[in-house]
């Protein structure tokens, strides 16, 4: 069960909604502590509760089997207990890898989390997916473990670098053009901003874009059905990912998968413009072929792709493997 989450870390909060916690283990990567651990840790140390901190190095390669050993073999020194919690402090690195550690620590503790990009506030914070990559890879090991509460507070995305903005405006315009025609011209609007003005007017719009993956998630919570819907752009989105050697961020990529399905549905192209998101680059169509081909090859001879048929209506299309290609363009001028 979850708890009404605050908008803010609050101390008072916190106690009311966890009596039997001792300690808590804030855990973030050193970017983040860097910049918000201190200011954290005295803001939980007001709950009049033991709190610890562990930290590991920032980015994607700490995603790993040997941090989550860090991680729980970290919690366990601490003495924590059952009924202890960790507050995950960070991006989608932290999400995954502090909610995997407390899925398992002790066959599961509460978890709440504390995201701090644009991404995990409006994504990958919701729904319970944790985990790490493996060599053979990514995500391949993980639970779900939804979190008791997830605490969306846009302040941290003052010192949120552009190029991690996009990556979560990326999933929020996916949302939108997945369920809400209001919240695309609101997003269109704010494209023309500065990034200054766009952040003042953002909570409201995390705000609503959370309650639909969340809305989403509660009706499905094991995959398959609706949920699918969330992955509008990321079939081909994830191709262009990997076959870039994630060179190419996820949002970026999402948006040229969502691009590429969005050919009946022209606002799709204007506001991506409008935020500077590229085109998929087709000299590496082959690759980006075979890499949707053989990624879905275990899941049978079809896949699903989520179709736009206009701002706030897409389909899903049981798609054959043998025509998966038809949705990508040989040159350029075809985009
Ligand atoms: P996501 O998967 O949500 O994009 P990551 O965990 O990969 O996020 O974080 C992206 C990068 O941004 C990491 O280097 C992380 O340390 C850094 N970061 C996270 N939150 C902030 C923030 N509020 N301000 C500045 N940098 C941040
Ligand atoms: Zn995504």
């Amino acid at each position: 069960m979850k708890d009404q989450s605050p908008s803010v870390l609050d101390p008072a909060a916190l106690v009311a909604a966890f009596p039997k916690v001792r300690t808590i283990a804030l855990i973030t990567d050193s970017n983040v502590d860097r910049l918000y651990g201190d200011v954290t840790v005295r803001r939980l140390e007001q709950t009049g509760l033991r709190v610890e901190r562990i930290v590991f190095p920032a980015g994607e390669r700490s995603k790993t089997l040997d941090t989550y050993v860090e991680l729980v073999r970290g919690l366990a020194a601490l003495g924590m207990t059952r009924t202890d919690l960790v507050v995950a402090l960070g991006g989608g690195v932290v999400g995954d890898l502090a909610g995997f550690a407390a899925a398992t620590y002790m066959r599961g503790i509460a978890c709440v989390q504390v995201p701090t990009t644009l991404l995990a506030m409006v994504d990958s914070s919701i729904g319970g997916k944790t985990g790490v990559d493996i060599p053979e890879g990514k995500n391949l090991v993980g639970a779900f473990h939804l979190p008791r509460q997830i605490i969306r507070d846009v302040g941290y995305l003052a010192t949120l670098p552009e190029r991690e903005m996009k990556n979560g405006l990326a999933e929020m315009i996916k949302t939108a053009v997945l369920f809400d025609a209001a919240m695309f011209a609101e997003l269109r609007a704010l494209a023309a901003r500065t990034p200054d003005e766009r952040l003042a007017a953002l909570a409201p719009l995390v705000e609503r874009c959370a309650q639909w993956k969340e809305r989403i998630v509660e009706e499905d919570f094991k995959e398959g059905g609706r949920r699918k819907l969330l992955n509008l752009g990321h079939t081909f989105g994830h191709a262009i990912e990997k076959v870039s050697g994630f060179a190419i961020p996820h949002g970026e990529a999402v948006a040229m998968g969502m691009r590429l399905v969005g050919n009946d549905v022209p606002e799709i192209d204007e506001i991506l413009d409008a935020y500077g998101f590229g085109h998929y680059d087709v000299s590496v169509r082959a690759e980006v072929l075979s890499a949707v081909t053989n990624d879905k090859k275990r899941s049978g001879d079809s896949i699903t792709l989520i179709i736009p048929r206009k701002i706030g209506d897409c389909e899903l299309v049981e798609t054959p493997m043998s025509e998966v290609g038809r949705w990508l363009p040989e040159d350029a001028s075809g985009l």
